[in-house]
């Protein structure tokens, strides 16, 4: 795409996690024309993950990153124009929304759809990046099933860990909970 070109579209969608391609399907299947960037981490979330259990329609589970070009295939396949950029600033004062790329091309959108996601609030050690996937999670209900029947540990002390440990306390032998000292 040049620099500084400008494009008129129906439909931008910033992000390619599940959320992403969920509008994507939709609204290339309305007539839409979607156009999908896929920011710095394409897929989302679930690329950095393992295996996927709770996932409707894969029924032996499926590995995060596979479900994922699933998603984006089923989107191309309906003619969501996928790219791979970061949108790095958007307009949206006027009646059109202007959004721009990193390369600087100029967007104007009729609507846009914003699945930017979130990222879970890492501690920053070594061994929590060895050890993701092989016994530390960032999400119970996500994750809670694999620990069943075993003795767990929650770090944090706000809402959301308040919610995790209620979830795992149905499904865990003994959690104990953590927290950073202030
Ligand atoms: C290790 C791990 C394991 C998990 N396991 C499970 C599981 O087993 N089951 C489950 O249900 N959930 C699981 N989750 C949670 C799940 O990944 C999230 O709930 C889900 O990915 C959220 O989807 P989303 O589409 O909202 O956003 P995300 O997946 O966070 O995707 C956000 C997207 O936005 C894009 N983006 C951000 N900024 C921009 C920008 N400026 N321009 C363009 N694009 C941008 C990113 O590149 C990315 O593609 C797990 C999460 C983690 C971290």
């Amino acid at each position: 795409m040049s620099v500084s070109s400008t494009e008129r579209i129906k439909c931008l969608i910033i992000g390619s996690g599940p959320a992403g391609y969920t509008a994507a399907i939709y609204a290339s299947r309305a007539n839409l024309s979607p156009v999908l960037y896929t920011g710095k981490e394409p897929g989302g979330q679930l690329t950095i993950t393992n295996d996927v259990e709770n996932y409707p329609g894969y029924p032996d589970g499926i590995m995060g990153p596979q479900m994922m070009e699933d998603f984006k295939n089923q989107a191309i396949r309906f003619g969501t124009d996928v790219r791979y950029e970061l949108i790095s600033k958007v307009d949206f004062s006027g009646p059109v929304h202007k959004i721009w790329s990193e390369t600087g091309h100029e967007i104007q959108a009729d609507t846009v759809i914003i699945a930017t996601g979130a990222s879970a609030k890492w501690l920053g050690l070594d061994s929590e990046q060895k050890l993701m996937n092989k016994g530390v999670s960032a999400c119970a209900v996500c994750d809670g099933f694999f620990f069943r029947g075993q003795e767990v540990a929650i770090v944090g002390a706000g809402d959301t860990a308040a919610e995790e440990a209620t979830y795992l306390s149905k499904l865990c032998k003994k959690g104990t909970s953590a927290r950073q000292k202030r």
